[in-house]
């Protein structure tokens, strides 16, 4: 089987940390980042070991932030980004960015500026790739209520070019109950839910993952990967058909899980849970889709008719809308 070629479905991708390697290179010293040789550029940009915690996994992202500093620097990563997909064998993207994130410290570009110059990025690359690609809005946890009430009313009035809102950074110390209403108002105007939950290894985090459920409408999980730990979680995944959005690499990157050949994927498939593939953040993981797919395959024995299986539940839960999806996928 040609994992390369074989037709994917990615549900969960950060555009701000998949920028095309060469392109950062290109861009890195015009704002004083170094990345001449491989060992610079390895060092400010990318994650290749397991760092010891998400937190500072999230402060190494700072530097990628950096590159987007214009807008047609924000359009031309973004059309790379769709075109790398397609070279993944990607059909059907969801891509997600916080404009919170992406915007700090670009003082000459606000929210609306920044999304215009993704979408057409994206609109470009969906013509010239065949592809269908989807856009989802992130309320970073971190953010001040004020703050996330307004990325909520920015994704509400984008609701022509957001598919969806998502919840992400750090869960531990970040409750997300008090962000229930802007969800509640979102998914009322339309917009899909997805949320960050029960990635890293803390107590607590197989909770988190029915809080975003119960609290903010969820109809998708982002990780949820420390469900393995709790059975009556499994169980309500099952039962509420909740997809989760699982990156295997990432979750051993990021400490979330600590043996790189014990991934629950396999076991949480075979329970029944919706598992789908996706790869986060491949620029700064120095990875792509295929090389989940091939890890899946080799360690914990995926087949063919695996795959189709995880990319149909992909295909049945994606936010974008039927007609463009079907148009993309045959
Ligand atoms: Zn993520």
């Amino acid at each position: 089987m040609n994992l390369k070629k074989l037709p994917k479905i990615e549900l969960h991708r950060h555009l701000e940390l998949s920028v095309r390697h060469s392109t950062i290179k290109a861009l890195a010293p015009k704002i004083g980042l170094k990345a001449d040789t491989d060992e610079e550029f390895a060092k400010n940009f990318l994650i290749t070991e397991p760092m010891k915690d998400l937190g500072s996994v999230l402060n190494k992202f700072l530097d990628t932030q950096k590159l987007f500093y214009t807008e047609d620097i924000i359009e031309q990563i973004t059309y790379e980004i769709c075109e790398d997909a397609h070279n993944e064998g990607i059909k059907i993207l969801e891509l997600r960015y916080a404009p919170t994130f992406l915007v700090m410290g670009h003082d000459k570009i606000n929210f609306e500026q920044a999304h215009l110059a993704i979408v057409r990025g994206m609109k470009k690359a969906e013509k010239d790739f065949n592809m269908a690609v989807g856009l989802l809005c992130i309320i970073q946890r971190i953010s001040p209520l004020d703050v996330a009430e307004s990325v909520t009313d920015f994704a509400i009035d984008h609701k022509d070019t957001f598919i969806g809102l998502d919840l992400a950074d750090n869960e531990e110390g970040f409750d997300s109950k008090p962000f229930s209403s802007f969800f509640m108002r979102a998914k009322k105007a339309g917009l899909g839910i997805t949320v960050h939950a029960g990635e890293s290894d803390v107590p607590n985090a197989p909770r988190y993952i029915l809080e975003a459920i119960e609290h903010l409408g969820a109809t998708r999980i982002g990780h949820g990967v420390q469900c393995y730990r709790d059975e009556s979680v499994i169980k309500q995944l099952i039962d509420k058909k909740i997809p989760l959005e699982l990156c295997p690499t990432s979750n051993w990157l990021t400490g979330a899980i600590k043996d790189k050949d014990n991934h629950p994927f396999k076991t949480l498939m075979d329970k029944g849970v919706l598992t789908t593939i996706s790869s986060d953040d491949p620029g700064i993981f120095n990875i792509d889709l295929t090389h989940e797919y091939e890890l899946l395959q080799n360690k914990y024995g995926l087949t063919e008719k695996d795959f189709e299986h995880c990319n149909k539940i992909a295909f049945d839960h994606s936010f974008i809308s039927l007609d463009k999806k079907t148009a993309a996928w045959s």
